[in-house]
């Protein structure tokens, strides 16, 4: 190795950046680098001392908002805080460092962790086999689809249809499709709960599944799950669960003991996985005893005490995620699995509980919800009558407008206008994370900002004030996305 002295001087100030010494080592460097991307206005462009340069980064660093740095009450998508022990734990090289072709004979550690994590989670799911393939959870609902419409091929059934309640998730209908399926939409009633008349007309031999999530989307426990069950199994209707925010029910109920046939989990949510920005994630899939055949052909066993991956006869469904998966992804998973266990987790699920309700008891009689009924581990509350009392007949405040000023108080805003049901909607899921002290800060903010809202709702229209970026246009975000940094054409 180089020594990097004969390329780098020190500059006479010690907190200088290093200088190029050669001119032809500088030019050997330089020539690496294509001709569009170097910079002629700047002839001595590594001027800035050690100090600027490292608060120049460090101030942008802070500019992004994340779980580390503030509260962030994100409905649905679970954006709690990740122990960084599992953080430490899943950097160190023999975990970092395995070949994806290596022998197994000597991936048996890895593989070790692989297989006891899909032991723990069989455990937590009550179900009978399962797949850590899916590298998210949307992967997962794909993997779960596929499965059944293995199960109903090999059965000889033509089954077009999926249902799919109207509160879902949006990705239950995408990967239906994906998945060959047409959607089905089934009706929530006055409550919220999933409409039994509705699911009832339309449970039919032509439908292969029904794809619930329990926690609903609005927060509540489906009570006709044994009914909704029977009405399914009847016509041999599968059941799949939604289980990608298992947080509500952890340690508590499992939803292979309430029926389902499918459960799919996600790790980055549940399990300890920073997320959000794309992934990686994981998206495990478990089955119950009569789908086994048809999950992904690669089946990870232990005989023997030896771990290694067997090929599963004749499923249909080939590989769903090459080599070892998002190995890391299920690694952290189990290093929380285990450093909680059973009880911890129990706890888990109950403190999700808690936190849900203790917030939800703060805003109760002071804004509008969604639902009079008890709450797991969210709730949603709707802002329709406080926007229609401002500004006058003309111009409302939109639900958007109350987000933006959500950031100015220093939080994250919540899901908005998510669950589609719901008009002008906030859907709130504090985690099992949170202080108390928390949460009754985030709760004065929200209050204050419903006083701003009667008051001052031109404070709402500004906002974000605080923020680095203020409103950005959010249909030309969505319309038309820069995904790669453009160099301006000369
Ligand atoms: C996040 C989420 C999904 C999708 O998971 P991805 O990992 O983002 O693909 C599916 N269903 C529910 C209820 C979710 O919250």
């Amino acid at each position: 190795m180089k020594d990097p002295n004969i390329i780098f001087e020190k500059n006479n100030s010690s907190l200088s950046f290093p200088q190029f010494k050669l001119e032809n080592e500088k030019q050997d460097v330089l020539k690496n680098i294509p001709d569009t991307l170097l910079r002629d206005d700047l002839d001595d462009h590594a001027t800035y001392s050690e100090n600027e340069v490292v608060r120049h980064f460090v101030n942008l660093g802070t500019k992004n908002f994340g779980v580390d740095s503030g509260y962030y009450p994100l409905g649905s998508c679970t954006m709690k805080y990740n122990p960084k022990l599992n953080e430490r734990v899943s950097s160190l090289e023999s975990f970092t460092k395995g070949h994806p072709h290596s022998h197994p004979e000597r991936m048996q550690g890895n593989l070790a962790v692989m297989y006891h994590c899909k032991e723990s989670l069989l455990k937590i799911t009550g179900m009978d086999d399962l797949t850590l393939a899916p590298a998210a959870g949307a992967h997962g609902e794909l993997t779960g689809l596929h499965i059944i419409h293995s199960y109903f091929e090999k059965k000889g059934e033509n089954r077009p249809y999926i249902l799919i309640p109207d509160s879902a998730h949006g990705t239950n209908p995408a990967s239906a499709t994906m998945a060959g399926f047409k959607c089905m939409t089934v009706k929530s009633d006055k409550d919220d709960f999933i409409d039994l008349e509705d699911l009832k007309s339309k449970v039919t031999d032509e439908v292969a599944g029904l794809m619930l999530t329990n926690p609903n989307t609005i927060g509540i426990f489906e009570h006709n799950l044994a009914e909704i069950v029977d009405i399914c199994h009847a016509k041999d209707v599968q059941l799949y669960y939604d289980g990608a925010n298992l947080n509500a029910l952890l340690g508590l109920s499992r939803p292979g003991d309430t029926g389902f046939d499918v459960v799919h989990l996600n790790l980055h949510k549940t399990f300890s996985t920073p997320h959000g920005g794309g992934g990686p994630g994981s998206g495990p899939v478990g089955v119950k005893k009569h789908l086994q055949p048809f999950l992904p052909e690669d089946e990870l066993v232990c005989q023997n005490d030896k771990y290694f991956f067997s090929d599963r006869g004749d499923s249909k469904l080939g590989k769903m995620r090459s080599f070892y998966n998002n190995y890391l992804i299920v690694l952290r998973a189990y290093c929380y699995i285990v450093s909680l266990g059973k009880e911890g987790l129990r706890q888990t699920g109950l403190m999700a509980l808690l936190n849900a309700n203790y917030l939800a008891a703060l805003l109760k009689g002071k804004v509008e919800f969604a639902t009079d009924q008890p709450t797991m581990h969210e709730f949603v509350i709707t802002l329709s009558n406080l926007f229609k009392s401002t500004f006058g007949d003309n111009e409302h405040l939109t639900i958007m407008d109350f987000a933006k000023r959500i950031l100015d108080y220093g939080y994250h805003a919540p899901t908005v206008s998510f669950p589609l049901i719901v008009p002008d909607c906030l859907m709130i899921e504090p985690t099992e994370t949170e202080s108390k002290q928390t949460l009754d800060d985030f709760a004065a903010a929200i209050l204050t900002i419903v006083e701003e809202a009667k008051n001052k709702p031109e404070l709402l229209k500004a906002a974000p004030i605080n923020t680095p970026v203020k409103r950005i246009n959010d249909v030309a975000a969505a319309r038309k996305p820069i995904l790669q940094y453009q160099l301006e054409e000369e």
